[in-house]
């Protein structure tokens, strides 16, 4: 029943997309399907129209923030991807570098320290906030169970539709359900899920690289259960490129649209207001910040400054460099002060992230307190099949090399690190059964653990 009720919304909104012609070429050229997807909902459920205007009204922004200090939010990461795609971004290696650089771009960026933020205009520069939000893996998964903070489903599905027919039907719905050869989201009030996907749109390719349901998008006032609450990202755009001979999104390829998208999640909205080049002088929404510039439309590319437009007609007009905005990952570069309050708004106690904050074991395994163990670590699963994951209860020091040997010390497989992740998977396909050895080098001791390969 569900199904024929989701199919008719498909087909509504194909319909309503090739009514609105133009709106559908502007709409190809998006890198975020946030604005469609609200568009889209509203199409249904019109009360979202004016809980959305309801976002644009400044007073929200310059509520002085009480939060205090540097949260830091458990991620989980769901890689649903094909055999082939996985193969693209150098496998579960590839993958974990990419978390790693994700992470450290993540953390950058909510913190204003991104170094190129020397090149914000002068004008700007007073702008320049510090969200103070930080980002970790989640190490204990909903069940109690130690986790690397990502998972990897092999999906024999090419990719995911932004309009579907799994779930609420919309913001690629089907990516977030296991029963639909996707992965389903651990307790969205717990953790921020995010989905790396090949993203599609009605059966082939799309120009959208990320997508947020932020929570006051999830609710069932709006046909979207809260399970579907987190960001989808095209799995071109997740990370930091490291190689020329990486797998990336040309201009999207340092990591800066999930900074975009969770900024969304955090209940931001584009600096342009997505209001098909209105101004706030003429009737148009704006994006609810009040030193943000008014802005007409999106930008892409890398602008030079200073550009003026219908809506900032005077130097030093609008401010492309933002986040929000739409241009490459490498001319993006700053929240302003205003956008930084209204995210940390949501973090605070009856904010619609609170919750992130009130787990903080969840970043480490076991839970371990206010002392966790320098170095402390686990392997599993134990006995293993085909791979043995070691993961660190929080980020490790001084690790130098971790090997893997039979009983006799011949070593079967050895990794050197010139960083530091709390997590490494090993594949160990193709051993004999029996017991191997686990060797970690620190810079101070050598840690020895067994485990049984099946
Ligand atoms: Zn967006």
């Amino acid at each position: 029943m569900h199904t024929h009720r989701f199919q008719a919304r498909v087909a509504v909104l194909l319909i309503a997309y090739l009514l609105f012609g133009s709106s559908a070429i502007a709409q190809q050229g998006a890198k975020c399907g946030f604005d469609r997807t609200v568009r889209s909902v509203i199409q249904f459920y019109p009360v979202l129209a004016n809980n959305f205007n309801a976002l644009t009204i400044e007073s929200r922004a310059t509520a002085k923030t009480t939060l205090e200090g540097t949260p830091t939010v458990p991620v989980i990461f769901h890689f649903v991807l094909t055999q082939n795609q996985l193969n693209q971004i150098g496998g579960t290696e590839g993958i974990e570098q990419r978390i790693d650089s994700q992470l450290a771009v993540l953390n950058r960026d909510f913190n204003a320290q991104n170094a190129d933020a020397v090149n914000i205009p002068g004008a700007f520069q007073p702008l320049y906030g510090n969200a103070g939000i930080r980002f970790g893996l989640a190490h204990t998964a909903p069940d109690g169970a130690a986790s690397p903070g990502y998972e990897i489903t092999v999906t024999a599905k090419n990719g995911f539709n932004i309009e579907n027919e799994w779930g609420s039907g919309f913001g690629f719905s089907g990516a977030k359900y296991a029963a639909n050869d996707g992965a389903d989201a651990w307790d969205t009030e717990s953790y921020l899920n995010v989905w790396i996907i090949n993203p599609l749109e009605f059966g082939a390719a799309t120009n959208i690289l990320g997508l947020a349901v932020p929570p006051w998008l999830a609710t069932k006032e709006y046909g979207i259960d809260p399970v579907e609450k987190g960001l989808v990202i095209h799995y071109g755009a997740f990370g930091k490129r490291t190689a020329l001979t990486d797998h990336y999104v040309s201009g999207s390829d340092l990591g800066r649209t999930l900074v975009h998208e969770v900024a969304h999640y955090f209940s931001l909205l584009h600096t342009w207001g997505d209001d098909d080049g209105k101004c706030p002088s003429n009737g148009g929404k704006d994006d609810g910040i009040g030193d943000t510039p008014p802005q007409a439309y999106s930008s892409s590319g890398c602008p030079i400054f200073p550009k003026t437009d219908g809506c900032s007609k005077a130097a030093p007009g609008i401010m492309f460099m933002n986040f929000m905005d739409y241009s490459n990952d490498k001319c993006l570069l700053m929240f302003t002060h205003g956008q930084v309050a209204r995210m940390r708004g949501t973090l605070e106690p009856g904010g619609d992230t609170y919750a992130f904050t009130q787990q903080p074991w969840l970043l480490e395994y076991p839970r371990t307190g206010n002392n966790p163990i320098l170095n402390d670590f686990t392997v599993y699963p134990n006995p293993a099949d085909d791979r043995v994951n070691i993961v660190f209860h929080r980020q490790p020091q001084g690790l130098q090399s971790i090997f893997i040997t039979d009983m006799l010390g011949k070593v079967v497989a050895a990794r050197e690190f010139d960083h530091q992740s709390s997590f490494y998977t090993f594949e160990m396909a193709g051993l004999y059964s029996g017991i191997y050895l686990v060797v970690l080098n620190f810079n101070d001791k050598k840690e020895v653990r067994k485990v049984m390969v099946r």
